[in-house]
C-alpha cells in the first residue's frame, strides 16, 4: 500500500550547513548574522519598512495587539474560518473578535460585509489570506481608512502571493508571516512580524526585545539599555535563523515546484468540476498565489467523508480545517458572529486538503484524483 502523508517538511540541503557556521560563530541568541539576513531578505522580497522575526506567526500576531494598543473591550474584525491564534493574539489584550463570514469563491473575509460589523469600538480588520490567496485588499485598505482602523495581514500562509503585484503582507499597516513545517518556507516553529507603516517600527523592535530598548543599544543609539515598555520574548535563536536562511534562498524553487503539484490538481479536478461533484479553488484575476494549498469542496460532509475514508484505504491522509472559531467553545465565550456565517460553516463542512509537498509523485496524484472521481459513482 501507499503511504502518502498528507505534508512532508522539504529541506533544502543546506540547513545543517548553515547551522554548523551558526554553531561555529558562538552566536546562539537571537538577531544575530543570519536572523539579520532573513529580515533583509523579507524587507527585499516583501517591501516592508521592517521585517522582524519571531519565534512563530503567532508571536507576531501578538506583538501586533501590542502595536495597535488593543485594550479590552476593543472589537477587532477577523474571519472565523481561520487558525486560532488570528482571534488568541487579540483576545489576550482583552478584545472581542467580531466574525465576519467568508466569501464562497476563496474562503476569504467577505469585504462586502465588513462595514456593517465596525461599531465604536472597532479598532482594527485582521485579514487571512487562506491558502496563500489575497483578500480583496484595495477594499479592506479603503474601508480602514474611511473608519481609521488599523489593517494586520494575517499573512501566515501568504509568503510570495501577490495582490495586483504587491506581495501579501506589504498592504496592510502590518502582517504576520509563518515558517511553521506545515508551511512553504519553514523552520520548524518561526514567523515573523512585518512592519509597513513607519509609526510603529521603533515600537516593535522593543515589543520585541521584552519592553527593552536593547535594540538601540546595540546600534549604539542609546549608552544602556532598560524597560521601556510592554514586551515579551519573540526573538527566534540563531540556529532557527540559519535553517531559515537555507530556505529562503531556495524559496523562488520551492515556490515553482508547489505550483507545479497545484496546477497539475486543478488540471486533473477539471472535468469533476464541470460535471458539479466538486468546486476547485478560485485564484481572482488580481491575484498570484504560492500553492500553499490545494483544496477540493464537496456538496456536503456525507461525500466529504466517504472520500476521506477512500483515501485512507489506499494509504493517503488528507485532512480538513478549520472547526469555526464562532462556534468553538472559546469563540463562543469571547467573540461573536457579526452576521450569516453559512459559507464560514460550509467550508467547514466541506473542505478537504490534498497532500501538498514537494517531493509528491504524480502516481500518487493520480490515485487521488482517481479516488476523488470516483465520488458518486456507487
Ligand atoms: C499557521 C497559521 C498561523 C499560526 O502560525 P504559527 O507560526 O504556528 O504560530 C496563524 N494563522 C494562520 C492563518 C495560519 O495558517
Amino acid at each position: 500500500m501507499m503511504n502518502v502523508p498528507f505534508n512532508k517538511p522539504y529541506m533544502t540541503g543546506k540547513e545543517l550547513w548553515y547551522i554548523s557556521q551558526a554553531h561555529a560563530s558562538g552566536h546562539l541568541a537571537g538577531d544575530g548574522t543570519f536572523t539579520k539576513k532573513c529580515n533583509a531578505w523579507l524587507e527585499q522580497n516583501i517591501g516592508s519598512q521592517k521585517a522582524l522575526l519571531t519565534h512563530s506567526c503567532t508571536a507576531a500576531l501578538e506583538i501586533s495587539a501590542m502595536l495597535a494598543d488593543i485594550r479590552p473591550g476593543d472589537e477587532v474584525i477577523m474571519p472565523s474560518y481561520t487558525f486560532v491564534s488570528t482571534a488568541n493574539a487579540f483576545v489576550l489584550r482583552g478584545a472581542v473578535p467580531v466574525f465576519v463570514d467568508v466569501r464562497p469563491d476563496t474562503q476569504n473575509i467577505d469585504e462586502t460585509k465588513i462595514e456593517a460589523a465596525i461599531t465604536e469600538r472597532t479598532r482594527a480588520i485582521v485579514p487571512v489570506h487562506y491558502a496563500g490567496v489575497a483578500c480583496e485588499m484595495d477594499t479592506i485598505m479603503d474601508i480602514a481608512r474611511r473608519h481609521n482602523l488599523l489593517v494586520i495581514e494575517d499573512a501566515a500562509q501568504g509568503i510570495m502571493s501577490t495582490y495586483k503585484g504587491r506581495p501579501l503582507g506589504s498592504i496592510g499597516h502590518m502582517a504576520a508571516l509563518s515558517f511553521h513545517e506545515t508551511k512553504n518556507i519553514i523552520s520548524g516553529e518561526g514567523g515573523a512580524l512585518l512592519v509597513n507603516d513607519p509609526r510603529f517600527v521603533a515600537r516593535a523592535e522593543i515589543i520585541r526585545e521584552k519592553g527593552t530598548n536593547r535594540s538601540q543599544f546595540f546600534r549604539g543609539q542609546v549608552d544602556k539599555y532598560t524597560w521601556v515598555d510592554v514586551g515579551s520574548s519573540y526573538l527566534p535563536g540563531e540556529i532557527m535563523a540559519a535553517f531559515l536562511w537555507a530556505q529562503m534562498e531556495e524559496a523562488d524553487m520551492i515556490n515553482r515546484r508547489r505550483l507545479d503539484i497545484w496546477a497539475n490538481y486543478h488540471q486533473w479536478f477539471a472535468s469533476l468540476e464541470k460535471a458539479g461533484k466538486v468546486r476547485r479553488p478560485t485564484i481572482p484575476r488580481e491575484c498570484t498565489h504560492n500553492a500553499h494549498m490545494y483544496y477540493l469542496m464537496f456538496p456536503d460532509i456525507e461525500s466529504r467523508s466517504a472520500v476521506i475514508a477512500r483515501l485512507k484505504a489506499r494509504g493517503i491522509q488528507t485532512v480538513f480545517h478549520y472547526i469555526p472559531l464562532h462556534s468553538s467553545p472559546v469563540g463562543k465565550e469571547m467573540g461573536r458572529a457579526a452576521d450569516d456565517m453559512s459559507h464560514t460553516d460550509a467550508a467547514g463542512e466541506r473542505l478537504l486538503r490534498l497532500p501538498l509537498w514537494i517531493g509528491l509523485e504524480a502516481e500518487h496524484a493520480d490515485v487521488i484524483a482517481e479516488v476523488v472521481a470516483a465520488i458518486n459513482e456507487n
